[in-house]
This record gives structure tokens, sequence and C-alpha cells, in this order.
């Protein structure tokens, strides 16, 4: 259920310290420590689960919460008009972290681009 090597179960577990911005029995939601844009937040699931790739039937009511809350805490960060939600996965997804996790980005004014298509 918990990875001790995994910094996002840490900071779940309280053992390393982040801005918490909401946390239930499910999930919980922290600032990303080197912020993207003026609102940019995680929300993750308390249980350790790598990646997507090694979601199952049991992760079901996490994920759900993680995308039901998010339009909430990104309303009450200042992000009113829009925003983004991303969750990258493996390396060609450019994941770093191996626990799950949903950013959540915007801000006042629209986002710069952020998933370019690639030119043909
Ligand atoms: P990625 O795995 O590429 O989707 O992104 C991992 C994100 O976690 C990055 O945006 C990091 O800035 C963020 N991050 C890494 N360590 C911490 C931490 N201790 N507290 C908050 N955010 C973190
Ligand atoms: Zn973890």
């Amino acid at each position: 259920m918990s990875d001790p090597n995994c910094i996002f179960c840490k900071i779940v577990s309280g053992e390393i310290p982040a801005k918490k911005l909401y946390e239930d029995a499910e999930v919980l939601a922290f600032h990303d420590i080197r912020p993207q844009a003026p609102v940019h937040f995680l929300v993750v699931p308390k249980t350790h689960v790598a990646t997507l790739y090694d979601a199952t039937p049991s992760h079901e009511a996490a994920f759900g919460r993680m995308l039901a809350i998010a339009g909430r805490l990104a309303r009450e960060s200042g992000a009113a008009e829009g925003f983004r939600t991303i969750v990258n996965t493996g390396p060609v997804g450019h994941q770093e972290v191996y626990h799950v996790h949903m950013h959540v980005l915007g801000g006042p004014e629209p986002l710069g681009p952020m998933l370019q298509r690639r030119k043909q």
C-alpha cells in the first residue's frame, strides 16, 4: 500500500513536508515544488500505485476522487476560468515520480502551449 522509497508516499505519511491543499481518505493534494503555472498542484492517491499501467479496479475510488475534486481545488486556488489536468505515464510520457499523480495547472490568465503537436 506504501513504498518506503517513494517520495509521494513519504509526503502522504508526513515524513516529507509539502504544502497541502486537501486531504481525505482516498487522496492528497499538494503544491508542486517546481510550479509551471501560477496554479500548479498535484493530486495523488494515498495508496502507492506506480503508474496508470499498474491501475486495477481497486484504484477506481481514488482515481475518481482525483478528478472529482480537481475543479473545486482549482477554483479555490485561483484558477476559476479553467485549468489543465495532466497525468504523465512512463518514460515516453516523461514521468519522473513513479507514484501516480495528476497535475492541475491554471491561473488567472490562459496558459501557454503545453501539448503542442509535433510538426510532421
Ligand atoms: P512528472 O512525474 O514528470 O509528472 O512530475 C513530477 C512532479 O513532481 C514535478 O512537477 C515535480 O516538480 C514534482 N515534485 C517532485 N518532488 C516534489 C515534492 N517533494 N513536492 C512537491 N512536488 C514535487
Ligand atoms: Zn508512492
